[in-house]
């Protein structure tokens, strides 16, 4: 579906002037990004017609496809009241409705909302607060975060000295504040020789470890939970989290869930630590929290942590971003919430979580493991780890590729295919996207 469009003005005028995120701008002399046009459903449209299944939910945050008429609509009708007002000395209904949904949605120690505007900055926000949090208590020492080597939490600075990725952080290690790395689980190439399915999570042990020895520095532990994203869609299982938690609770550490890419039906459920009853210090939120629509993230926390903030000035939290609660992305991010909780539209991905699976087998057949969480699904082409990211093969950029003239929008990690549609996709829709990446993946490696 790549069309000759080089030489299409606007294509030159980007080459000119835009600097994209991730994106070596020389590829763009052979094959130019897509000008998409509009965006309908799962679907992206170029200025030619042709059509991109969106696989990825563009970056994970598409959940009930593009141009939702629902989402459209409770955008208007806020852009008529207000687009943007500051968040500080002044209030507006659509966050406080939004707090008040996420409170009444997550576990129930989780009671106070933070809000801001993109992943990375949710985490910071969880970091600094953990950080305050042990100085108000008198605890100066615990100035320390444990975090997992295929960890990812963002690429500000704050964020990248908690991600367990080299490739994320090797440029930049020198400005980079020291925290603790801890070996993490890696259920395909388990080092136990056990299935993630029926083990006990025997990969905790550096983890409990690395908190006991050193539980007087370390302020919090951050994870993803269940599916490390940016490391290639590793999964590990609940067990993992549980035992995290005890430590956790026994050593004075915050947990720091980092649910930004997991969230709001990702899984199959509304969080991960709801389905898992699981209790974290920090839950940090963004990507699908507005379905697509506007920045928007929220760090919540507990009564305990919220009030040791509370009182003497001193004690208040800096940390303010302009557009901090925007109101047109709360308004969205709350219509959003209605359609993830009415109409039992959890429930209804049961079918396509299925489906996934069932349509997945079809790569049984190739050396690596296709694996899935919810609606999560990941195709690891080889089992030999240090062929990962091995830039000169560019694997997954061939694959790239083949979808695009394919029809289908794949962005994989190194030799990793990951497939995080927009919710709304349906099951002969997923038929159709892993059948069609499973002939680009066949034309790459024959
Ligand atoms: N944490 C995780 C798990 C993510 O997937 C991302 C998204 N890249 C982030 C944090 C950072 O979010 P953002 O890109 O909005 O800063």
């Amino acid at each position: 579906m790549i069309t000759e469009n080089k030489s299409d003005l606007e294509l030159v005028r980007d080459f000119h002037r835009v600097w994209h995120p991730c994106t070596q701008h020389k590829d763009f002399e052979t094959t130019p990004p897509i000008l998409v046009e509009r965006a309908e459903g799962i679907y992206l449209y170029d200025r030619q017609g042709n059509r991109y299944m969106d696989v990825i939910a563009s970056w994970w945050v598409n959940l009930f496809g593009h141009n939702h008429p629902r989402l459209n609509e409770a955008l208007t009708r806020q852009l008529e009241k207000m687009a943007h007002v500051m968040f500080a000395g002044i209030t507006h209904q659509p966050a406080i409705d939004l707090a008040d949904s996420l409170v009444a949605l997550s576990p129930p120690e989780l009671e106070k909302v933070f809000f801001s505007d993109n992943g990375s900055t949710a985490v910071e926000v969880a970091l600094k607060m953990s950080l305050q949090y042990w100085q108000e208590k008198g605890k100066t020492q615990k100035e320390q975060f444990a975090y997992l080597k295929g960890g990812y939490h963002g690429e500000t600075l704050g964020a990248l000295s908690v991600c367990g990725l080299e490739i994320f952080r090797n440029k930049f290690e020198k400005v980079l504040a020291s925290h603790l790395p801890v070996e993490g689980p890696d259920c395909f190439r388990c080092p136990y020789g056990l299935q993630r399915e029926s083990c006990n999570a025997e990969c905790f042990e550096p983890m409990e470890k690395a908190l006991s020895e050193n539980s007087d520095t370390i302020a919090g532990v951050i994870v993803e939970p269940l599916v490390q994203g940016a490391a290639g869609m590793m999964m590990y299982p609940p067990v993992y989290l549980k035992k995290l938690q005890t430590a956790c609770e026994s050593l004075a550490i915050h947990m720091i869930f980092d649910e930004i890419a997991v969230a709001f039906g990702r899984t199959g459920s509304m969080f991960v630590c709801g389905a898992h009853d699981l209790r974290p210090t920090f839950l940090c939120l963004s990507k699908g929290i507005t379905s697509g629509y506007l920045p928007l993230s929220a760090t919540l926390t507990t009564d305990e942590i919220y009030s040791a903030f509370y009182g003497e000035t001193r004690k208040l939290f800096i940390h303010s971003h302009s557009y901090s609660a925007n109101p047109l992305a709360c308004a969205v991010a709350n219509e959003t919430l209605k359609l993830l909780t009415e109409n039992n539209f959890l429930e209804s991905l049961k079918p396509k979580i299925a489906a996934l699976k069932e349509y997945g087998k079809q790569f049984d057949s190739m050396e690596g493991e296709f694996r899935q969480t919810g609606m999560i699904a990941a195709l690891e082409l080889t089992k030999k780890k240090k062929e990962r990211f091995a830039a000169e093969k560019r694997v997954g950029y061939q694959i790239f590729l083949e979808g695009l003239k394919r029809g289908l929008f794949l962005r994989p990690l190194g030799d990793v295919v990951y497939f995080i549609p927009p919710l709304v996709i349906t099951e002969d829709e997923i038929g159709v996207m892993l059948n069609t990446a499973h002939d680009c993946i066949d034309a790459i490696l024959k």
